[in-house]
């Protein structure tokens, strides 16, 4: 299938989870481009999307170079700390801000205030990166140090499973978190974003009102 029409799928799919929504807002698609070539991101390009997403320094810096000016990059992956002055200038957001030392480099690197989401583990698995629930608070005010860094929302991924009873309800706690931290009213952040839903879960996390959705295999992969 051709990144249009993948994009005009999940699309229509994302109108109809909306309705069951209380969110209103239509979420962005960001287009994650980790598994394909630079001639299959330069199509999603055609296809009119501007967001894009990738996980790792290589794969990022490749498609930033091939593709125009106007698209905005996105980080998604853990970062080591040791690689955040090659990246954290570049890129519009930062999707995995999960550890304090890794908040210390980004301030440290960082010549403007970057966009970021606190990658947190909601379903407490070990072998996924990201803060738990109950510590999110308390690194928050750890952040307020950092004059680069806003917290501009949060972001998870959920589990692998058809389970989608237990996908909702980790999407919604990552929501009551983001609802919460915005009664804070912190200079520092705001917390007006959800980054979740990938190919597997996007409908659900649509319907828990995700404000970023991160896509690859639905949207650009599967290449003939
Ligand atoms: C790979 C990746 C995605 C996209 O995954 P798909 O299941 O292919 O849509 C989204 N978010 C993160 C953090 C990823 O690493």
């Amino acid at each position: 299938m051709s990144v249009k029409q993948n994009l005009k799928q999940i699309e229509q799919e994302i109108s109809e989870h909306l309705e069951k929504s209380s969110n209103s807002a239509h979420p962005h698609v960001i287009a994650v481009t980790k598994y394909v070539t630079i001639e299959r991101a330069k199509e999603a390009y055609e296809a009119g999307i501007r967001h894009f997403g990738e996980n790792r320094l290589e794969g990022f810096k490749e498609k930033k170079a091939a593709l125009p000016d106007d698209v905005v990059f996105h980080f998604i992956g853990s970062l080591q700390s040791r690689k955040v002055k090659e990246v954290i200038n570049e890129v519009d957001y930062f999707h995995a801000l999960d550890r304090l030392s890794l908040a210390k480099e980004i301030n440290k690197r960082a010549d403007h205030v970057v966009s970021c989401f606190l990658q947190v583990n909601v379903s407490g698995e070990e072998s996924k990166h990201g803060i738990a629930l109950d510590e999110v608070n308390e690194f928050l005010k750890e952040l307020k140090a950092y004059e680069n860094i806003k917290v501009i929302g949060l972001m998870t991924m959920a589990p692998l499973t058809d389970d989608s009873v237990y996908i909702k309800s980790i999407f919604n706690d990552l929501r009551h978190k983001k609802e919460e931290i915005q009664q804070f009213n912190l200079e520092h952040a705001p917390c007006t974003e959800l980054s979740m839903g990938m190919s597997n879960d996007y409908q659900i996390a649509v319907e828990e009102g995700a404000t970023f959705v991160r896509i690859g295999t639905k949207l650009v992969g599967e290449e003939e």
